[in-house]
């Protein structure tokens, strides 16, 4: 939930893939739409997943814990995927030390619009091509994988 008290947006169908979620009113950038709930899965627990079709619901935090929207998740669960989103989703600690995931408004968004974040998953060896994007956006990967890391930075060559 947001500082009002009630959530930005609602959800229903999208044209993109299965259920969406859409702004009920206008956001402007850095306004809060909500914190990702769900069942938590420790590191230890994560190695006895079975993956299939449940990634897209996982949200990774950094201490190896994972978040599963798919219990006891909320409305934010249904955000779809995009290569060019309109928000974003960062890592918090909330006032009793736990981590979060909060996603809010990466730049102005009229009511009606569908809310995107990039999911940038962690696929591990699984090929890419399996987690296919049909975002549409001009600079489309053309997966929901997480993009291949920068090459790494060329050494000065040495003088002499
Ligand atoms: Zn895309």
């Amino acid at each position: 939930m947001n500082e009002d008290g009630e959530d930005p947006f609602e959800v229903r169908d999208s044209h993109i893939h299965g259920l969406g979620a859409f702004a009920t009113r206008p956001l402007r950038k850095g306004q809060r739409i909500g914190l990702y709930a769900g069942r938590r899965w420790t590191p230890g627990e994560i190695a006895t997943l079975d993956w299939d079709n449940a990634l897209t619901y996982f949200f990774g935090l950094s201490d190896g814990s994972m978040i599963d929207g798919r219990e006891g998740g909320n409305g934010t669960r249904h955000l779809n995927h995009s290569c060019a989103p309109n928000c974003v989703a960062y890592e918090v600690v909330d006032e009793d030390g736990v981590l979060q995931i909060q996603i809010e408004a990466g730049r102005r968004i009229r009511v009606g619009d569908e809310l995107f974040i990039d999911y940038s998953l962690d696929i591990g060896d699984a090929d890419p091509a399996e987690f296919e994007c049909r975002c549409g956006a001009p600079e489309c990967r053309g997966t929901m994988a997480a993009p291949p890391p920068p090459p790494p930075a060329k050494k000065p060559r040495r003088r002499g």
